[in-house]
Parts: C-alpha cells; structure tokens; sequence
C-alpha cells in the first residue's frame, strides 16, 4: 500500500474535547491528517516530534496558554500557525502582540470555515516554497550560491544581511519582532542585540535602494518590528 505522505498534517491543539474531535473529522474529510493535543504542557515536544505541516492552536488550554507556545514555537519553527480565540475583541490585541501567528479565527467557529483558512494558508505557502531559491517581486535569492539578484544587479550582502532578508522574505508581508529576527539569524553569526538587528537592516535596505531608489522593500512596523514588502507601495 502507498503511504500517502504528501497529505498535510494539521496539529490540532484544544482541550475542549468535542471541539477537537469536529475540528479533526471535518480536517480528515478535506483530506488532511490529524493529531491532536489537549494539554499546553505536551505541544512543543510533540511538535517537535511530529512536526504538522501546521498548528491549530487554542488560546485557553490547561498548563501552559496559547500565547506562550506560539512565541515558542516560533523560536524554532515557521509552521504556519491559526490561533484559536474564544473572544472576537481579543484579536486585536493578539495582533498586537507579535506572537507570530498566520491568522485568528474566533470562537463560535464553524469547521467549514477553518477548513477554508487552513487551505488558504498552505494556497499561501505553497506559492512561496521554502525552496532553494526564492523570488519575490525584483528580488530574488538563492540559499545554495548565496547570491540576491535585484532587478537583474547582484547584491553584495554580509551572511547577517542575507540571513535576514532571507527570513522575511520567506514570509512577505509578515512582521518579524527584532527578538524574533536575532533567535532565528543565530544561524548566521550574528551578535545578537536589538540595535545590530537595526543596523543591518539600515545596511540591508540601503544596498537594496542602491538598486530600486523609489520602494520601499523593508518597512518599520513601529513598535513591533521589520516586514518584507512583496508589492511595494
Ligand atoms: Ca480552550
């Protein structure tokens, strides 16, 4: 028998028993695989273990909150994750949080629509593979010759530099906190301050508007973080 492998695996993480089983059954029925976990303290090893193409994840969860295993999980990983919120005012403030999440949905849910968000998100990621190499708008890079091509002109970028374009432009459009940017450019050397963050992003986009003067490619989310612009404005 063959093991269908490419079906996507959705971790579904909720204490609410009956919500879990619904959510997994109609997961299932759109042709995905399931796990799940009711327990906050058990996500992160599972995740670990079995890493889900992505994560369900409620916010009011037994032993260790929603919140947190996001920020954690986002330390070592960019499976797309889908907060789960019991209160449509809270998104908001999650939002502002810089959690890293991919999207809210809000309790009462009805599966039919999370199945449709979880599909849009893997829509998203897979016009954006984590391959090799990587076009978004005039920019492209490839992770194997490290090079950046800008408008058809190479761009002489430091590992630190390139490590960092790299992350955000695997996501476009999403905010990256600085905290967020050094955990995961420790790969690449890096020192890991706030303020260096800020400086080699102020190398970054200046080697970039060398190439493309009038767009604006990297943009300060004030308070927050740096973002990757594909269609820049
Ligand atoms: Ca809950």
């Amino acid at each position: 028998m063959v093991i269908p492998m490419t079906r996507k695996h959705i971790l579904v993480v909720e204490d609410e028993d009956k919500i879990a089983r619904l959510l997994c059954d109609y997961l299932k029925e759109a042709g995905f695989r399931t796990s799940s976990q009711a327990n906050g303290r058990r996500v992160i090893a599972q995740v670990k273990r079995e890493l889900p193409d992505l994560i369900l994840l409620d916010i009011m969860l037994p032993g260790k909150d929603g919140m947190a295993l996001c920020r954690e999980i986002r330390q070592f990983s960019d499976v797309p994750i889908i907060m789960i919120t019991a209160r449509v005012e809270e998104i908001d403030r999650l939002l502002g949080l810089e959690l890293g999440a991919d999207d809210y949905i809000c309790k009462p849910f009805s599966p039919r629509e999370v199945v449709a968000r979880v599909k849009a998100i893997f829509r998203r990621v897979g016009a954006a593979p984590r391959a090799k190499q990587m076009v978004v708008g005039a920019i492209s890079l490839d992770d194997e010759t490290h090079r950046v091509i800008v408008d058809k002109k190479a761009l002489n970028l430091t590992p630190s530099e390139f490590g960092l374009l790299k992350i955000m432009m695997r996501q476009p459009n999403r905010v990256f906190s600085r905290s967020e940017l050094i955990n995961r450019v420790q790969g690449y050397d890096f020192e890991g301050y706030d303020r260096t963050i800020d400086t080699h992003i102020k190398n970054l986009r200046k080697k970039i508007a060398q190439i493309l003067p009038d767009q604006e490619i990297i943009s300060t989310v004030y308070g927050v973080g740096y973002r990757f612009n594909e269609t820049p404005d």
